[in-house]
């Protein structure tokens, strides 16, 4: 539900009225705007169905919000959500996140190494993975917390916002410690319990969608975080399975205008994972800026063939360099811009 607040109302009402509706067993997220206060009420359907919120003293308006997903709702919030990561990087709203890096952290070396020819790029966010979620046992799985400190001493080098995937409720409070972005990667995107645990935190949260999931799936999933007081939330479509094995996943970009239609979050594109080949990235960046898209996420490497995980669908630095090139072009017909990232 959204309460409309009559206009001009005093703190005193207003706490009055959120004191009020938290005796009822519901929760509130308080807006204040410059003429009206709305408040977001959120809680358990019977307990929200059966709320005599219209008789509170002070409401004008009771309107239900009809989707499952309620935070995340375009009726929830009709304007963009501009997320913050830091060093002057904002997602959202017309600032595309530039997110490059190797897939997996190998090494301090090469990780400074790509980190500077992506950030010479245009860059503004570097990716690396400590914690990698593979297939198969056998393969690489990361360099764990010894690959946090490097991606963060990296990150503090080139003064550029990092993010990294977190796979297990258990390692939230580490990983913390060392991104500025959370990673959940599409085989997590239901793990309620990991999502449950994001939402505890301050941290923004990269969301990629499952490889099966619908888009009311990828919002419920955000909804989970957003329930928790994590209002930071970043959407990513990576690509969904499908029967043509020509590509490693199938993109799709239908979602970009479609999820942004039905919600304020930003939503950027993983066109690396979605096709896994490297000559379809830089089309398929392009038309993900066209489609609406608040960024990309490509994997880079400095030598795929050494890569210690999906080294096949790398980029050179050279290639990508190129692609951003040719982003700012298309961006630029849509009215938005690549923030560069500083420090403060
Ligand atoms: C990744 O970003 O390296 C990754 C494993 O992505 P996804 O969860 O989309 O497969
Ligand atoms: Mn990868």
């Amino acid at each position: 539900m959204i309460i409309v607040l009559k206009p001009n109302s005093t703190v005193e009402q207003i706490d009055h009225i959120v004191t009020t509706i938290h005796e009822m067993g519901l929760k509130t997220d308080v807006s204040r705007g410059i003429k009206r206060t709305i408040i977001g009420v959120i809680g358990e359907e019977d307990l929200l169905r059966n709320a005599p919120l219209q008789a509170i003293p002070g409401v004008e308006e009771v309107v239900p919000i009809l989707k499952p997903y309620k935070l995340a709702s375009r009726e929830y919030q009709p304007d963009d959500s501009v997320i913050d990561v830091g060093r002057g990087v904002k997602v959202g709203g017309g600032s595309l996140a530039m997110i490059a890096g190797p897939c997996a952290i190998e090494g301090r070396e090469i990780l400074l190494e790509i980190a500077k020819h992506v950030k010479a790029a245009g860059a503004n966010i570097l990716r690396g993975g400590a914690y990698k979620p593979r297939t198969s046992p056998y393969s690489f799985q990361g360099l764990g917390e010894d690959g946090l400190k490097i991606l963060r001493e990296v990150g503090d080098e080139l003064e550029m916002p990092v993010v990294t995937e977190v796979m297990d409720p258990r390692q939230v409070a580490l990983v913390d410690r060392y991104t500025d972005i959370f990673q959940i990667g599409a085989r997590n995107m239901q793990n309620f319990n990991l999502l449950a645990e994001v939402g505890q935190t301050k941290r923004p949260v990269l969301l990629k969608r499952g490889m099966s999931a619908t888009v009311v799936d990828l919002l419920m999933s955000a909804e989970y975080i957003l329930a928790g007081g994590n209002k930071r939330v970043i959407l990513c479509e990576r690509g969904i399975r499908s029967f043509d094995s020509s590509t490693r996943n199938l993109l799709d970009l239908s979602i970009v205008p479609s999820a942004k239609g039905l919600s304020h979050l930003p939503l950027i594109v993983d066109p690396s994972h979605a096709t896994g080949r490297p000559d379809l990235i830089p089309s398929m960046s392009l038309a993900a800026v066209a489609a609406g898209a608040d960024g990309v996420h490509i994997e880079v490497h400095s030598c795929p063939e050494r890569a210690m995980s999906d080294g096949p669908q790398a980029l050179l630095p050279k290639q990508y360099a190129e692609v951003v090139e040719q982003m700012r072009q298309v961006a630029g017909l849509f009215h938005k811009t690549i923030p560069v990232a500083h420090g403060k």
